[in-house]
């Protein structure tokens, strides 16, 4: 799933949970939980030539753009949660930051062959159901999270 939609997830979570000892483990599992629903995703994993093409980077560019711009909207909509939503955002969106050390760090910068600790096997396995038309599933979460969000205020 592209990062604004988890982004998306953890503010929600943030929102109605409020408590951030609740808030945090359930933003980091939502990540997984995402993974496993119909969705698309431009970081594929599956052909390093693709990750590293510039269609990669415009499209990661963009997606992290639009997260940011989504962070900048939460924080001024609900200035006295802005810790928790930034926190909650972290949280259900690193698990794919991990993907970043593995493919560019490790794989592209380092040139070593590429070990998955056990989370990132489990995160991978998740994946079953990454096709083009799951952006359909992408687009109604963005609309439904927006709206969810913008009940609570
Ligand atoms: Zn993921």
């Amino acid at each position: 799933m592209i990062i604004f939609n988890h982004g998306l997830t953890g503010a929600v979570i943030a929102l109605k949970v409020r408590n951030p000892f609740l808030a945090l483990p359930l933003s980091f599992v939502s990540h997984f939980a995402q993974d496993l629903l119909p969705h698309t995703d431009y970081f594929a994993g599956k052909n390093d030539e693709h990750l590293f093409s510039r269609k990669f980077f415009v499209l990661l560019v963009f997606d992290c753009l639009l997260s940011l711009s989504l962070l900048i909207a939460l924080v001024i909509l609900f200035p006295t949660h802005r810790w928790l939503i930034w926190a909650c955002m972290v949280a259900a969106t690193c698990p794919d930051a991990a993907q970043g050390y593995y493919h560019l760090y490790l794989g592209r910068i380092k040139k070593k062959k590429i070990k998955f600790d056990p989370l990132s096997k489990f995160h991978y396995s998740l994946q079953w159901a990454e096709s083009g038309w799951g952006g359909l599933v992408e687009i109604a979460w963005a609309i439904a999270g927006i709206f969810i969000i913008l009940s609570l205020r």
